[in-house]
């Protein structure tokens, strides 16, 4: 499952003296976590000049890199697509001051601290300041400066859910919730398993994918108590889907969890098809939903891994109708200033027509196609006539076996309009024409 990489990637080329032990302990894994630039050039060729800007970028975002994560990254690659998420570079620097500090207006929905209320029947609560990586895309760096959020902001989180009926659903996401200790885990979600309106939690988490060693046997038993429990995970790249993220979701899939992918669309990361359909592929083998595809948020400091709409639903070409169905993804914009996510598709449906209840469709191929979503009442009641008073075609050029028996039309080759005198009464119908064009159409 694991894409090859170049000769200097992995652990031993970055971390030789880290026995198995230490490696498969998430503990010691985040606790080697590189965080400054000084910890960086020694693993990877970052050019002199380079970093006292690179150095300047972390004032304003800092950095976490976990072993298990960076061991991922092609030293001989510049524009490797998992050291372009995790480390800052140049171009980084360069559009420091473009975009906003909260894009999507998350604070002015806020009606308690670490809770945002956007839709009517779900929330976003954020019980952790920090994560295992810190993405350099990331929409909600704003709160990644702050100490750890104290119990008592927590109970004012569950307290405004208790007190709100119309929320059935609460989404706890970024900063990590699985940065937090397991028994803190398991008593916020003891909590909210309290209130009876609430009736599904969905935990967004990159932990998987940054350190998988985190998941182990004793989170899923916690984990698995609190069911309707979701996870939402956050794979950008089909190298990401290594043997150790696959064990990881395979034991919170093992424990009942259903696993859906929330991937953000980068520029110089995913952003051609071909990584897509990698990416979902990889996902599957995981068994691992693709859920969504994010476009990047205008959130400062990322303007460089920013790219198009045009390319968003290229990809989204690129997947629908040449994957399997399952794999595919909702392309979504999340509108600024807090108006939610929005669908964003490409057009198979290139026109409807209500009021003759048509519609021009087109196929993954690009071939298009007439489509009657109803039999046109006008050809109903020439059925009627015709089972009234028999066929008056028939009777004009003594063909009996048209349109006795109300040629359905779905195959364009029965009814009118194949040749045939037109019926009399009502004349050639429009429908029976379209009959016709879907046929050559297909
Ligand atoms: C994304 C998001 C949700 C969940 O949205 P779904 O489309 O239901 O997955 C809920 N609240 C906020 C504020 C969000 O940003
Ligand atoms: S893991 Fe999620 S919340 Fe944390 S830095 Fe990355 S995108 Fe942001």
């Amino acid at each position: 499952m694991i894409a090859t990489v170049g000769r200097r990637s992995g652990r031993a080329h970055y971390y030789p003296e880290a026995t198995d032990a230490e490696w498969n302990d998430w503990r010691w894994q985040f606790r080697h976590r590189v965080t400054t630039i000084d910890e960086l050039v020694k693993l990877l060729p970052i050019p002199e000049g380079e970093r006292a800007l690179r150095r300047e970028v972390l004032r304003d975002f800092r950095m976490g890199i976990p072993p298990y994560y960076l061991a991922l990254i092609d030293a001989d690659d510049p524009d490797d697509p998992i050291l372009r998420q995790a480390v800052p570079i140049a171009e980084e620097y360069a559009w420091r001051d473009v975009g906003d500090e909260d894009p999507l207006g998350e604070e002015k929905y806020s009606p308690v601290p670490g809770i945002t209320h956007r839709y009517p029947d779900r929330v976003l609560m954020v019980i952790s300041n920090s994560c295992a990586v810190y993405c350099r895309y990331c929409t909600r760096k704003r709160i990644m400066y702050e100490d750890a959020v104290p119990d008592l902001e927590i109970d004012r989180m569950v307290d405004y859910i208790a007190r709100t009926p119309a929320v059935r659903d609460v989404v706890i996401s970024g900063g990590d919730p699985l940065t937090c200790s397991t028994a803190k885990l398991d008593s916020i979600l003891t909590k909210l398993r309290a209130v009876p309106h609430l009736e599904i939690v969905r935990i967004g988490t990159r932990v998987p994918v940054s350190l998988p060693q985190r998941i182990d046997a004793e989170l899923c038993e916690m984990l698995q108590k609190h069911h309707p429990l979701w996870v939402n995970v956050h794979f950008n790249h089909p190298r990401e889907c290594t043997p150790e993220a696959a064990r990881a979701c395979d034991l919170l899939s093992r424990a009942g969890i259903p696993l859906n992918n929330q991937a953000v669309l980068l520029k110089g990361v995913n952003d051609s098809v071909e990584t897509m359909r990698g990416l979902v592929h990889g996902l599957m083998k995981m068994r691992v939903r693709p859920y969504y595809v994010y476009h990047c948020d205008p959130v400062r400091g990322s303007e460089h891994m920013r790219t198009t709409i045009a390319k968003g639903l290229e990809i989204m070409e690129g997947l629908r109708g040449h994957t399997s169905g399952l794999g595919i993804p909702q392309y979504v914009i999340d509108a600024p200033g807090g108006g939610g996510k929005v669908p964003v598709n490409p057009d198979y449906l290139l026109h409807y027509d209500p009021k003759k209840q048509t519609a021009i469709l087109r196929n993954y191929q690009g071939r298009i196609f007439e489509y009657q979503e109803q039999v046109p009442e006008e050809e109903l009641l020439r059925r009627k006539l015709v089972a009234e008073r028999g066929d008056p075609s028939r009777h004009a050029n003594g063909d009996h076996g048209n349109g006795s028996n109300g040629g359905n039309g779905s195959n364009g080759s029965n009814g009118n309009g194949n040749g045939h005198a037109p019926a009399p009464v009502i004349g050639k119908s429009q429908w029976a024409h379209r009959g016709r064009s879907r046929r050559d159409a297909s």
